[in-house]
């Protein structure tokens, strides 16, 4: 077994997010006035600042342990619909590695799906409905293709997919969250929920392997 995913590189992982996702908060919010509430930026950058806080001063021992800390965190402290969707990912993918022996492309491809099938059953999101879901699900797809060439190929193809994904969101009319009340004048907008995925997802293959 020449690959496995440790705490140590989810850390990395989640730090490497924290870190886009402030560089990038005037961006997100940017795009939040747009078709929003103009608050995602602020509030993920928020929320991750609480997250790192939390990976500065703890020391955890299996996966589990640091995602569950890591939801609960994103739950309180992140506002909006974001919170919760983010929160419930990282609880829901963090259950999926629970007594996990070593954390491989297969492994990890199935705690994604646990992840977002967490975020589908909070959110009641389809594909093209212009939210999150519509990096989630074609970079699931494409992880699970690439699986078998190894983690590394998995997550680039991902992250990949995730971002053509977020790219084509501009094009379609929202039909969740606040953005839906704006009906045709939410089309020509990037949705800043599926831009935020896409960066998580980039920070995976940035880190993970
Ligand atoms: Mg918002």
């Amino acid at each position: 077994m020449a690959e496995a995913v440790t705490v140590d590189a989810f850390v990395r992982w989640l730090k490497h997010f924290a870190e886009t996702v402030h560089d990038s908060a005037g961006h997100l919010t940017q795009l939040d006035s747009a078709i929003g509430d103009a608050d995602h930026g602020t509030n993920m950058d928020r929320g991750l600042k609480a997250v790192v806080g939390v990976l500065d001063t703890n020391g955890f021992d299996s996966p589990d342990a640091l995602f569950k800390k890591v939801g609960m965190t994103l739950v309180s402290t992140v506002g909006g619909a974001s919170g919760p969707l983010y929160g419930t990912f990282f609880l829901r993918f963090g259950s999926a590695l629970q007594g996990v022996e070593s954390i491989g492309s297969k492994e990890l491809g199935k705690a994604f799906r646990a992840g977002v099938d967490g975020i589908v059953a909070r959110g009641k999101a389809e594909l093209e409905d212009k939210t999150m879901y519509d990096a989630w699900a074609p970079a699931l797809e494409a992880f699970d293709q690439a699986a078998a060439d190894g983690l590394a190929a998995a997550l680039s193809a991902a992250a990949s997919a995730a971002a053509e994904g977020r790219d084509a969101t501009t094009d379609l009319l929202a039909r969740k969250g606040r953005a839906s009340y704006l009906g045709e004048r939410s089309v020509g907008h990037q949705d800043p929920g599926a831009t935020s995925t896409t960066m998580l997802l980039e920070s995976a293959a940035a880190t993970l392997v």
